[in-house]
């Protein structure tokens, strides 16, 4: 990590840029009001911090050893707060602001009808982006693999709708990029790409979606640790696409006999990404449980540990939903659920300084 001199010029920071460079690394240059920051990307070993260090214009060249240091609070920390996000403005939500954030719909598109109905009930609701899977990971191959399915021709089609369906009701769009493949497809439809629990570990899919410069949406892996979930975030913010939304929602739970819920949903990650990281968390309560029953108080219990913003299944008749019919909520429950939310964001914001 390379910290400029306050008023360092542009030509000193093209200096060090290049004196990265020219040990075959890239840079990655972060300005903040006051300061400029420059974080080497690659392989740190064949740099010499002490030459940089005595470049015009450094104040400081220091290796730092933690894998996902683009993202981390410590690079930041010269010109971010401790509960200041890196704000992602899609259309006119803004993720990591003051205001949590609610991503609603259903898990996946079945049809233009289903969708435009649900994206009309999550808007009256409250709701500020829209979800639906086209590209669906399932454990089975004899259950419905969601309408961008191989040799179904159906996945533009489907994309189309929740481009519509978002712009009918002004909300931005979120949808899941299983493999390489869609990333092209995909980035011309949505304005978040998603990538899930699944392919976290996927780091050319994470590049691939990077560099399409749309904000990632990334989910944690059940199995893998806040460290990890950190680490592959780093492989989309050293494509110099900071716009990356975490997500938490679930991970394996332990012990032999029943848990009682899909996944075990992990609400300290919320707090220590935060403060590992400026990402904004989310947490979805949806796929953590799998349980409709519990969507009220775990969400009310994501808002309480800070987070910014929930991504909830919704659906006009959860019953008949051809996909994770048991997790999701109505309309009508959604609106209990922001509504409640919102108040408990307010309250815990109002404690923070006082508190951590
Ligand atoms: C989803 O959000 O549609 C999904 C499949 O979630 P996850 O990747 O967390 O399992
Ligand atoms: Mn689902």
């Amino acid at each position: 990590m390379i910290i400029m001199k306050p008023g360092a010029t542009e030509e000193q920071i093209c200096n060090v840029v290049r004196g990265i460079e020219n040990c075959g690394l890239r840079a990655d240059v972060s300005r903040g009001e006051y300061l400029t920051v420059i974080g080497p990307v690659g392989d740190e070993s064949k740099l010499q911090f002490d030459r940089l260090a005595v470049l015009d214009g450094v104040k400081e060249a220091t290796m730092v050893e933690i894998p996902y240091k683009l993202i981390s609070r410590e690079y930041t920390k010269l010109f971010t707060s401790a509960h200041q996000h890196n704000v992602i403005k899609v259309g006119n939500v803004e993720i990591g602001g003051e205001e949590i954030v609610f991503i609603a719909g259903p898990c996946a598109v079945e049809s233009r009808d289903q969708l435009y109905r649900i994206a009309e009930g999550v808007k009256k609701a409250g709701a500020h982006i829209l979800r639906g899977g086209v590209f669906k990971p399932r454990s089975s191959v004899h259950s419905f693999q969601g309408l961008g399915a191989i040799g179904k021709n159906e996945a533009e089609e489907s994309l189309g709708w929740l481009s519509e369906a978002g712009k009918e009701y002004g909300l931005p769009v979120i949808t899941e990029i299983r493999g390489e493949s869609q990333v092209d497809l995909v980035a011309k439809y949505v304005d978040i790409l998603q990538i899930g629990a699944r392919n976290m570990y996927d780091q050319d899919l994470l590049v691939r979606a990077a560099q399409k410069g749309k904000p990632i949406f990334l989910k944690r892996h059940f199995g893998a640790s806040i460290e990890e979930l950190l680490s592959f975030s780093e492989y989309i913010a050293a494509e110099g696409n900071k716009n990356i939304i975490l997500c938490e929602r679930g991970i394996v739970p332990v012990g032999k006999g029943k848990s009682f819920t899909r996944y075990m949903l992990d609400l300290a990650a919320v707090p220590v990404m935060q403060k590992e990281s400026y990402l904004p968390v989310f947490v979805d309560p949806s796929h953590a449980t799998g349980r409709r029953d519990l969507i009220y108080s775990m969400s009310c219990s994501a808002a309480a540990a800070g987070a910014n913003g929930l991504m909830i299944e919704t659906h006009y008749n959860p019953a008949e939903a051809l996909v994770d019919g048991k997790q999701m909520v109505t309309p009508d429950e959604l609106k209990v659920i922001i509504d409640a939310c919102k108040k408990i964001n307010h309250v815990v914001a109002d404690g923070h300084d006082e508190n951590s």
